[in-house]
């Protein structure tokens, strides 16, 4: 079949597996090209694997320490002529460049928060790679279903304590409107922290730890955001915020427990995460001009390089006062969200295109379904099956 994009608001409901397997490989090529990395983990579990900072994670400790990986993601195989979801596609690629490459790359589809995932995990982990050294943990997802008593929570996207009123940009019209959003209450605010906060992160590092699969010094990692202040109230100071609080003190409390914990704060980019919360494709689209005019930009993959390649330092770490790696040091530089700052109240649905990078935005959401790569014929029919053992 010929797939062309359907994007409905901010999710694109079509994928592309020639366009996935191509932005993939440009992810690995990027990484062959900055070179081999020296004494990192070589059996590595990625919790969330498929997409964005954790398919970068998974690429860069293939590629780069030539590392065995165990993925873990929820995605949707084709059916009916229907095309798999991205992060499907994504893996096949990525499964068979490792392998091609003597690796093994294994993979389970299923709910990362269930205690069957887990006891799969455990059992693949015990069967295929005896134990492992690292531990990445990289789950966006707005609900969450909890193992022991069965009750569903939804995360929310809203501001904590007043409503907030600002700029916010429909991607898919192009259009900027001022949006209010009122705050969460108590109820909204436990749910986001029950989902998105560190709660799934110390199961998942407590079920291996119990089940032995663990390495003696096996490490763990975990991804959160803070941002320039246009985004406190809807991003760090919001509901969203408040779970990535509590996913950074969860470091301390798992490092207490005998298995070293990090939290990466990483930089603003585009994924299928990051392009739902509003406020944010607006900033990211204004900080890649800047950043990409200082020569400073940097997408999952560069960013995933360069945690591995200068900052994680073989578990030993450069971090903050509050012991988090910063990865979001360039898009936080005084001249960078300076600049951002001064063209964030001057633009319009009129200047957009010209006064940000809204095209680069654009290129980049497209890409997350595998579409507008170069090389890949989009006339041309493809097979919408790809066939994985997930
Ligand atoms: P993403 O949407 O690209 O990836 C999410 C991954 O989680 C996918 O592999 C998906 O399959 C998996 N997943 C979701 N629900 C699941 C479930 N129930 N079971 C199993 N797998 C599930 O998101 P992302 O932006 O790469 O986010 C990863 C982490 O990075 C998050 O902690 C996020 O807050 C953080 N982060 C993102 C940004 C950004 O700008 N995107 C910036 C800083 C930090």
């Amino acid at each position: 079949m010929v797939i062309k994009p359907k994007i409905r608001g901010f999710v694109c409901i079509t994928s592309h597996p020639a366009g996935c397997a191509a932005h993939v490989q440009e992810e690995i090529d990027y990484v062959a090209k900055q070179g081999a990395l020296e004494g990192g983990p070589k059996r590595v579990l990625v919790v969330g694997s498929s997409t964005g900072y954790g398919l970068s994670s998974r690429i860069v400790t293939a590629f780069g320490f030539g590392a065995d990986t165990l993925g873990v993601f929820f995605e949707r195989p084709s059916s009916n002529g229907r095309p798999a979801s991205a992060g499907w596609y994504n893996t096949a690629a990525f499964t068979a460049a490792a392998e091609a490459k003597g690796l093994y790359a294994g993979n389970i589809n299923g709910d990362a928060f269930s205690q069957e995932i887990k006891d799969k995990t455990i059992a693949t982990i015990r069967e295929k790679l005896g134990q492992v050294d690292l531990v990445i943990y990289s789950l966006a997802s707005p609900r969450r279903t909890d193992p022991v008593s069965g009750e569903t929570y939804k995360s929310v996207l809203k501001p904590v304590g007043s409503s907030f009123a600002a700029k916010t940009l429909d991607t898919d019209k192009k259009i900027i409107s001022e949006q209010t959003i009122e705050p969460a209450n108590e109820q909204e605010i436990a749910d986001t922290v029950k989902v998105m906060g560190g709660e799934d992160w110390v199961m998942w590092m407590d079920a291996l730890s119990e089940a032995g699969v663990l390495a003696e010094g096996a490490a763990t990692l975990a991804y959160s955001y803070i941002g320039p202040e246009v985004t406190h109230p809807i991003y760090r100071s919001g509901t969203i915020g408040k779970a990535k609080e509590h996913l950074e003190n969860t470091a301390a409390t798992l490092t207490a427990k005998g298995h070293p914990a990090w939290v990466a704060i990483n930089k603003a980019v585009v994924t299928q995460a990051s392009s739902a919360i509003p406020v944010v494709p607006l900033y990211v689209s204004l900080l890649f001009k800047i950043m990409k005019e200082k020569g400073l930009h940097e997408g999952c993959i560069e960013q995933m390089y360069r945690l591995f390649a200068e900052k994680y330092n073989n578990g030993q770490p450069e971090t903050d006062e509050a012991k988090r790696i910063r990865l979001d040091d360039w898009e936080m530089k005084p001249e960078v969200q300076e600049a951002v700052k001064a063209l964030w109240p001057t633009v319009t649905s009129e200047n957009l295109e010209e006064i940000s990078d809204f095209a680069g935005y654009q290129k980049d959401f497209l890409q997350l379904f595998g579409f507008g790569l170069d090389g890949v014929d989009y006339e041309a029919d493809v097979e919408a099956d790809v066939p994985m053992d997930a």
